[in-house]
């Protein structure tokens, strides 16, 4: 495994399993991409709620890295579900982005609209769909009615928060697992036990999070703004962690969320 390293998804597309997260990057986020893809990343993730694709649309157009080179994802929103504007709203996000397709384009909460974007990507405006938030009873319902199987679901996953149960489905079914909030958005870099283990072999407790769940074949979406921790976030394939290590930071997980869980929550 490498900075380079690819997974195959279920519609044969390939995706870098690491990526830049912009989710309240606010002003920072037009240099914190070109920072990333200067140094490596070759994968953003953003959702047109964030309100910055323009930012990461203007980044990559700067960065002169040709388009098919940069994995680019982003999400449709609650709203335009709702309002049965998914295509708009895709439409809107590529308007955004100056982009002419995303790589992946993620329903952002459970809800319905999937089968909407099943004819996007038929038409090339989306290379992959997939869905995000989702647990195992949603994705259940969801293959019940589907002509394509989503490539990703896209979930809170970090020391803190493991829905084992959504990922052992989503293996059984071919999904791809996208950690968000990889690092509990800060909150799981202070766990004595995470500072234990990268003193054992001297890196931060950011890589040995992220490299943790590369390790269970996890893909990837750290955010930051500063220079220095993006490099530190891509810089994960130096090292390889025990398998008794591996299992030390499984057993941290305390099912706790930073947001509601997607079953109760209003969106
Ligand atoms: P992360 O778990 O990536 O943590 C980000 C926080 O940690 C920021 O405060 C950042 O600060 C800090 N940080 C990053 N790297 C380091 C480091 N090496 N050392 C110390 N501190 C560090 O949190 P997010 O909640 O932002 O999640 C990541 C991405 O996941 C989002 O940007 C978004 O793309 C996606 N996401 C998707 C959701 C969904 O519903 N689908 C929901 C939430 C997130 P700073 O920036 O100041 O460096």
């Amino acid at each position: 495994m490498n900075k380079n390293t690819r997974i195959k998804l279920n519609d044969g597309l390939t995706m870098p399993v690491v990526a830049l997260g912009v989710w309240q990057s606010h002003e920072g986020t037009k240099n914190a991409v070109l920072t990333a893809l200067k140094n490596g990343y070759r994968h953003i993730d953003t959702a047109a709620v964030y309100h910055n694709e323009k930012d990461v649309g203007e980044a990559i157009k700067e960065s002169g890295i040709p388009r098919n080179e940069i994995f680019v994802t982003t999400k449709l929103w609650n709203d335009d579900v709702r309002s049965g504007n998914t295509r708009e709203a895709l439409k809107k996000s590529l308007e955004n982005l100056g982009l002419d397709y995303v790589d992946l384009y993620l329903i952002h909460w459970p809800a319905e609209g999937y089968l909407e974007m099943e004819k996007l990507q038929k038409e090339g405006l989306t290379r992959s769909i997939g869905v995000s938030n989702f647990r195992k009873s949603h994705l259940q319902n969801l293959l019940s009615k589907v002509h394509i199987v989503p490539s990703i679901n896209q979930i809170e996953t970090n020391p803190q928060m493991v829905d084992e149960e959504t990922i052992q489905y989503c293996k059984e079914n071919k999904i791809g697992v996208e950690a968000w909030s990889p690092l509990g958005s800060g909150a799981c870099l202070n766990n004595p036990k995470i500072q234990e283990i990268a003193n054992k072999y001297q890196k931060s407790s950011a890589q040995i999070i992220l490299r943790w769940l590369l390790q269970k074949g996890i893909v990837i979406l750290p955010k930051s703004v500063h220079e220095n921790r993006i490099k530190e976030n891509i810089d994960l394939f130096n090292f390889v962690l025990e398998n008794e290590d591996v299992e030390l930071i499984n057993q941290l997980n305390q099912h706790k969320r930073t947001v509601p869980d997607p079953d109760n929550f209003d969106f």
